[in-house]
């Protein structure tokens, strides 16, 4: 089954629904009904079904069906045909996450035989890799058509530990405009790409403070809210003073914080100390920032329905957080407890040559039978 899902090229720039029309004919083959639910253009599509009796108190296991890309990653092998080398199974989404989808769907003879007395819900999304943009409507399809569930269960790799807590992500384009000018004549222009500088530096020096005097917790690693910048852009030619500079940035917060008390603070300094500077020279100059994507943190919620589930599934007691985002915390927003465990390692996720332990596939079935026999008590 992992073989078929990994042969999917989903990376998420592509459409998902070659693999979730396969999903949804397999189900069907079993007697189980889907619901899609298409994104705005319908190239890309959630997964919704019930297996079980349609009453409160299901499990859901959640899991997302694209993956990262491949572009300028050494492979050994073809990064979407599944291979076996020395008990590790390689291929882009082995890890990060298909194995998770890959063991319920190889499962469902065993889940349709079973006699489960509260439902397993499976909702499968698009987009989570590019921020979260799929399970939104897939959760609100959730609210809408499913009893209220007890629990969600996250399938990313977490080496199949329970992991109550996860950073929240806010991603921030901010776009300069500057004033062109010969670049010999800087007293009468405005190089954005230097004005960009300047305001990187700024946001180096506030993740820099954070580091030291923000909130820590050290459940996570590192144990602080991070800022970083990863993508910038501008300048037409190295003698003309730069028009236009646009990069983004992303904030991993800690559930404790709200990260948009630095996005304010960033704007309040544009706005007070760097724009009445530039429009001294020009009143065209510009800094406009937008939050171009946002996941909410998973917080530590002791004891709730899926962080007790999981436990006694898995017999693991630790206190764990992560500091990469999922979409638990999406569930959690909207009152279904949710906890992130499932077969695999992050470490292994977006890397060239991803692979899984096939080690880690057998403990991930053994979770899911044991929790289908749970569920059927
Ligand atoms: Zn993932």
């Amino acid at each position: 089954m992992l073989e078929k899902l990994i042969s999917f090229d989903t990376v998420s720039r592509n459409s998902n629904l070659d693999l979730i029309t396969f999903v949804q004919q397999l189900l069907k083959n079993y007697g189980i009904e889907s619901v899609l639910i298409h994104d705005a253009n319908n190239t890309k599509a959630n997964l919704l079904a019930t297996i079980g009796p349609a009453i409160e108190g299901g499990v859901v296991l959640s899991g997302h069906t694209d993956v990262v890309p491949i572009d300028g990653q050494e492979w050994t092998s073809d990064p979407f045909t599944m291979t076996k080398r020395g008990g590790r199974l390689y291929g882009r989404g082995t890890a990060d996450m298909k194995s998770f989808i890959a063991i319920i769907l190889g499962a469902l003879d065993a889940l349709t035989k079973s006699s489960l007395k509260s439902p397993i819900h499976l909702a499968f999304s698009y987009d989570e890799e590019v921020g979260c943009i799929g399970v939104p409507s897939l959760i609100r399809e959730i609210k809408k058509s499913v009893p209220k569930p007890r629990a969600v269960i996250v399938g990313e790799p977490t080496g199949m530990k329970v992991v109550s807590a996860q950073k929240g992500i806010t991603d921030v384009r901010t776009i300069v405009v500057g004033h062109e000018a010969h670049s010999s004549q800087t007293h009468s222009g405005v190089s954005a790409i230097m004005v960009a500088a300047e305001l990187i530096q700024y946001i180096r020096n506030l993740a820099a403070d954070i580091a030291v005097k923000g909130t820590h917790d050290h459940h996570f690693e590192p144990d602080h809210t991070t800022i970083s910048v990863n993508l910038i852009r501008g300048g037409t030619a190295v003698n003309i003073l730069a028009g236009n500079c646009t990069f983004q940035w992303d904030i991993r917060s800690l559930p404790s914080e709200d990260p948009m008390v630095y996005v304010e603070q960033f704007k309040k300094h544009c706005a007070d100390v760097v724009l009445p500077r530039l429009h001294a020279i020009s009143p065209a100059c510009n800094i406009e920032s937008s939050i171009q994507a946002s996941a909410p943190p998973l917080r530590f919620e002791a004891d709730s329905g899926a962080e007790q589930l999981c436990r006694m599934l898995t017999g693991d007691n630790d206190v764990r957080a992560v500091s990469y985002a999922a979409e638990a915390g999406h569930f959690q927003q909207n009152d279904i407890s949710a906890v992130i465990c499932g077969p695999g390692s992050i470490a292994q996720a977006h890397q060239p040559n991803e692979y899984i332990d096939v080690e880690q596939v057998k403990m991930g079935t053994r979770f899911l039978y044991d929790l289908i026999n749970h569920l059927s008590r």
